[in-house]
């Protein structure tokens, strides 16, 4: 079975921005102190040979780089090309180029690169000047909402339409944010996260009413919008997961059990399960291999990643009862499902929010006219 590869390559370990929340500068997950600030083109061609070696034994359909730091862009230009050209010139399978930004550093010669290497552009915000810099600040203090909203707007006028990624703050107005993002910026594709809390470090009950009432309101402004080009990555899979297909999140809703496991990269080579997991502790995410000595097989084997394959597989006791259990399958990642105690096998501290939605988007999928015999069979976990 063909599969595709996600790699999240840290390209660079540096940042202009000091976001409050930011969970790779400040949280428990230090090790880039010791990390170079950016890749070596070594480590970028070790990178290279062991997909190449790996695609030998598995049928790789793509691999996709999302390219991460820190700031991606920190690493200046021509390091930036000379990296793409490396991965022209070494991969031997097909591949994508994804960039998460913090819209920062973007200028036109950035944005004329990115068209050259065909790279998607994806950029980090909060919302308009009132929220942006609450959390999102530059180094010296002063809020970074200026600067991104007009690197932004030249994205766009230059041709270049990113998408956004939104970290939702309960507390912030939605529609606001929404008007911002869909009617200012004419932004179509948009991702929005919530806060990554596992069962040990979620602050209260009340917190995830509080998110759930946020993100009940997101999902009316995209269903009351009705434009089918405009695309929020989590209502999409759970509308795709309630028709049946396969969720586009990375551990949420339905994962495809066949599928490569994601990997982070850093900037020396060293290897770890996907960044997404790295609240959960450090000793988690260090599993001491590295391109430069390691192939992804070893890797693989690793107990650890066995861990991620069944937790991403099975509910928890507690979803069995649950008449959305085959759809949402524990929650939208695997962090919410995590305690020190009981490992992945718990119900996700966000079940509140995905009870909510389900239960939303269900009513108005039959209100819609789609069929009820479909929707029970997805339900009962019956192929269609
Ligand atoms: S832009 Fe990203 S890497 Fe930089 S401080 Fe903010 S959250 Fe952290
Ligand atoms: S809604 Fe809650 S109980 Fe049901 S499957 Fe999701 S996390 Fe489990």
């Amino acid at each position: 079975m063909r599969s595709n590869f996600n790699i999240i390559l840290k390209i660079s370990d540096s940042c202009p921005l000091a976001c409050d929340y930011c969970y790779y500068f400040r949280n428990i997950v230090s090790e880039h102190k010791k990390r170079p600030l950016k890749i070596s083109i070594r480590t970028v061609q070790a990178i290279c040979k062991r997909i190449n070696e790996y695609s030998k034994s598995v049928d790789i359909s793509k691999v996709f780089f999302s390219l991460h730091g820190g700031e991606p862009l920190t690493v200046w230009k021509r390091y930036f090309c000379k990296i793409c050209d490396e991965l022209e010139r070494n991969l031997t399978v097909p591949y994508k180029l994804l960039l998460q930004s913090n819209g920062v550093l973007i200028d036109e010669e950035w944005i004329n690169i990115l068209k050259k290497y065909n790279v998607q552009l994806g950029i980090s915000i909060d919302g308009p000047e009132k929220y942006q810099n609450v959390h999102r600040k530059l180094k010296n203090g002063k809020g970074s909402f200026e600067i991104v909203n007009s690197n932004i707007l030249k994205c766009i006028s230059n041709g270049l339409k990113p998408g956004v990624l939104l970290v939702i703050d309960p507390y912030f107005n939605p529609e606001e944010i929404f008007k911002y993002v869909v009617d200012d910026l004419t932004i179509e594709g948009m991702d929005i996260l919530i806060r990554d809390y596992t069962v040990d470090t979620i602050p209260s009950e009340q917190y995830v009413q509080d998110v759930s009432s946020c993100l009940s309101r997101w999902m009316d402004l995209w269903l009351n919008h009705n434009n089918p080009n405009l695309h929020i990555r989590l209502f999409d899979s759970m509308l795709r997961v309630l028709q049946g297909k396969g969720s586009c999140l990375e551990f949420g809703f339905r994962n495809n059990i066949n599928s490569i496991p994601t990997v982070t990269i850093y900037t020396d080579g060293e290897i770890s399960p996907a960044d997404e997991l790295s609240s959960i502790s450090s000793d988690f995410m260090n599993i001491q291999k590295n391109v430069h000595q390691n192939s992804f097989e070893e890797v693989f084997k690793l107990k650890k990643f066995e861990k991620i394959r069944v937790a991403c597989t099975q509910v928890a006791e507690e979803c069995k009862d649950c008449y959305l259990q085959n759809v949402c399958c524990g929650g939208a990642g695997l962090l919410e499902r995590y305690s020190s105690k009981k490992g992945f096998r718990n119900r996700g501290v966000y079940c509140k929010v995905w009870k909510d939605l389900f239960t939303k988007l269900i009513e108005k999928l039959l209100l819609s006219g789609y069929s009820r015999d479909k929707l029970i069979k997805v339900l009962q976990g019956i192929k269609l």
